[in-house]
C-alpha cells in the first residue's frame, strides 16, 4: 500500500515492540498450561480428532503419484523420478529460501494435474491420507484456472475434484476412519479472472464446494484488485478466506477485512505487528489487534510453512504462541503437506514440544477450526458435540486404563 505511513491509519500510532525483540529481551517459557497435566503422545496426537481449514490440493501431493502421473503424461520436468529422493527435493526447495524453486515446486505439481483422472486421483489420496492422520473435517483449496493445459473446463475441474474427495471419502471410510471434506475455489492474486471464479465457486455452492479464496504474492496484489468477487460472494451470501498477513503485515489484514469482508485470514500472522508487549510484560492490543479478536476472526496458522517462508523464525518464536494466550481465534493448518513435509500431526507435535500443549489446548484448536468452517450451522455443532468432543474425552480417559499389568509373575 502506498499510503503506508503517510496518512493515520488504524494500525499506526504506537511504538511497538516486534515480537522477535520480545523474545529477545524475555525468554518466554511459553507454559502456559498446568505442567501437572500429561502432554499427548504421539500416538495420541494422530489420533485425535483434528479439523483442517488450511490446505492446497496442489501442494499436497504423494511423491510417488507425481512420478506415476508424470510418466502417464509424458511430462519429463521432474528433477527426480525416484519418489524418496523427489519428496526431499520438494522440501528443500521449498527451505530454500529461493522464490524462483519454491514457485518451481507447484510448477511440477500443477504441470502433472491436468486430466480428469489426475485430479480426482489426487484429491482422492488428499482425502485418504488426511483420514488416516486422523483429519475429521477439511476444507482443500484448489485454483481451476491452472489445470486448464489438457483442455479440461473449469467445471469439469470442479467436477473431477469434487469425484476425488467423494472417492476418498469412501476409501478412508472402508480403512475405518471417518472424514468430510469440502472445496475451496482459488482465484490467483495476480490474474484478473477472481469473479469468474467466485461465480464458478456459487454455481458448485452445496456441491461440494463450500467456499473461495485468492492466493499468490501478496505484495503488488492487495485484495482490493478483486473487489468485485467479494462483492458479488457477499451479495450471494457466500463465504470466503483471503491469505493476507503472510509477507505483507497489517495493510493487507486491514484491508482484507475492511474493504474485503473476509470471513477468515489465510495466514493473518501480521496481527502480531500490532500487539505491543513492553518491558515489564503488560500487553496492548492496537486498533486492528483488537478488531480481529473482538469480532472473533479465524486465524488459519500454518506454523511450519511460516518458517519456511520466513514469516516466523522458529517455533518457539511463532506468534501462535502469544495469540493462543491472548485467546485470538486461532487454528492449527498444514498450508503445503509435500513442500513442508509436514501433516496436521506433525503440526500439532511441533506445538505440543515447543508450548507444552495438552489435549485440552488440542481440543480448543480444533473446536475453534470447526466453529469456522464454512458448512452450515447445524453441521458444525454436530461435529463439535457427536465427533470432536467425545473424540478427545476419550482420549483424556485413557490414564484410567492403563496396560492390563501381568497376573502372574
Ligand atoms: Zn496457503
Amino acid at each position: 500500500m502506498a499510503d503506508r505511513g503517510e496518512r493515520a491509519t488504524p494500525w499506526t500510532g504506537h511504538r511497538y515492540v516486534s515480537f522477535g525483540e520480545f523474545y529477545a529481551r524475555r525468554r518466554y517459557s511459553a507454559a502456559m498450561t498446568s505442567e501437572t497435566s500429561t502432554l499427548p503422545t504421539s500416538d495420541q496426537i494422530r489420533r485425535a480428532p483434528k479439523v483442517l481449514l488450511h490446505d492446497h490440493l496442489d501442494g499436497g501431493l504423494r511423491p510417488g503419484t507425481i512420478v506415476d502421473l508424470a510418466r502417464d503424461r509424458g511430462y519429463a520436468g521432474l528433477p527426480e523420478t525416484d519418489p524418496e529422493k523427489l519428496g526431499i527435493w520438494f522440501r528443500e526447495a521449498a527451505d530454500s529460501g529461493s522464490l524462483e524453486r519454491y514457485l518451481e515446486t507447484f510448477a511440477h505439481t500443477c504441470a502433472v494435474m491436468q486430466t480428469r483422472e489426475a485430479l480426482t486421483r489426487v484429491a482422492a489420496e488428499c482425502a485418504e491420507d488426511l483420514a488416516a492422520d486422523g483429519v475429521v473435517y477439511a476444507e482443500i483449496r484448489y485454483a481451476p484456472e491452472q489445470h486448464l493445459e489438457g483442455g479440461l473446463s473449469l467445471e469439469e475441474v470442479v467436477e473431477a475434484v469434487n469425484d476425488g474427495f467423494r472417492e476418498g471419502e469412501r476409501r478412508a471410510r472402508a480403512a475405518g476412519h471417518r472424514i468430510r471434506v469440502g472445496a475451496l475455489l482459488t482465484a490467483m492474486r495476480h490474474a484478473a479472472r477472481a469473479l469468474e471464479i467466485a461465480e464458478l465457486a456459487n454455481r458448485y455452492r452445496d456441491l461440494g464446494v463450500v467456499g473461495f479464496d485468492i492466493a499468490g504474492a501478496e505484495a503488488g496484489y492487495p485484495p482490493t484488485r478483486h473487489l468485485d468477487a467479494f462483492e458479488y460472494l457477499k451479495r450471494e451470501n457466500n463465504h470466503f478466506t483471503i491469505h493476507a498477513g503472510e509477507a505483507f503485515g497489517l495493510p493487507s489484514i486491514w484491508q482484507a477485512l475492511q474493504w474485503c469482508g473476509a470471513d477468515r485470514l489465510g495466514h493473518g500472522v501480521r496481527i502480531i505487528d500490532d500487539i505491543q508487549v513492553g518491558d515489564d510484560g503488560a500487553i496492548t492490543l492496537g486498533r486492528l489487534a483488537s478488531y480481529v479478536r473482538d469480532k472473533r476472526i479465524p486465524l488459519e496458522m500454518c506454523p511450519s510453512s511460516n518458517l519456511q517462508t520466513g514469516a516466523a523464525p522458529s517455533y518457539a518464536e511463532h506468534p501462535i504462541g502469544l495469540l493462543r494466550r491472548l485467546q485470538f481465534r486461532l487454528t492449527v493448518n498444514t498450508d503445503n503437506r509435500l513442500m513442508s513435509g509436514t501433516t496436521m500431526s506433525r503440526e500439532f507435535e511441533h506445538l505440543v514440544r515447543t508450548f507444552r500443549y495438552t489435549l485440552d489446548d488440542m481440543q480448543w484448536f480444533t473446536v475453534n477450526a470447526m466453529k469456522s468452517a464454512f458448512i452450515p450451522f447445524d453441521e458444525r455443532l454436530a461435529m463439535i458435540n457427536d465427533v470432536i468432543k467425545p473424540g478427545y474425552a476419550e482420549l483424556r480417559a485413557e490414564w484410567l486404563f492403563p496396560k492390563v499389568a501381568p497376573t502372574s509373575v
